[in-house]
């Protein structure tokens, strides 16, 4: 970010982190919302997500993925292995002879479009 900027506005390095500092300044003082907004931004450019965060991520990814392709699941009341009955994640249980929807109780239970969750996440 500070070699385009240097690049951009042909101004030095130092340059650039010397105006830097004075314009953070006067936000983080002057215009503390803004600066607010525009500190973590700023950090986030030069910080490599921790392995834990990265870890999480996989996790979320691999459970969109799931809700999406899985073709069996078990059931959450007998354990029965379950067949997918439909586009959604939904299986029936010949056990219990009923079904079962993995977003059942998930905040996107009511939200539709599931291939491009994967997508929007990526984003
Ligand atoms: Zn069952």
């Amino acid at each position: 970010m500070t070699a385009k900027i240097s690049e951009r506005l042909n101004i030095s390095i130092a340059g650039v982190y010397h105006r830097d500092n004075v314009i953070a300044e006067i936000m983080r003082v002057d215009y503390p919302t803004l600066y607010a907004w525009w500190f973590p931004r700023q950090q986030r450019e030069f910080v490599e997500p921790p392995d834990k965060v990265n870890q999480q991520c996989a996790q979320f990814k691999a459970w969109l993925h799931e809700l999406e392709f899985s073709q069996t699941a078990d059931c959450s009341e007998c354990g029965q292995y379950c067949y997918r009955i439909h586009a959604r994640p939904q299986f029936y249980c010949t056990g219990c002879q009923q079904g079962f929807n993995l977003l059942a109780n998930t905040p996107l239970r009511k939200h539709y479009h599931m291939p491009l969750w994967s997508s929007y996440v990526d984003c």
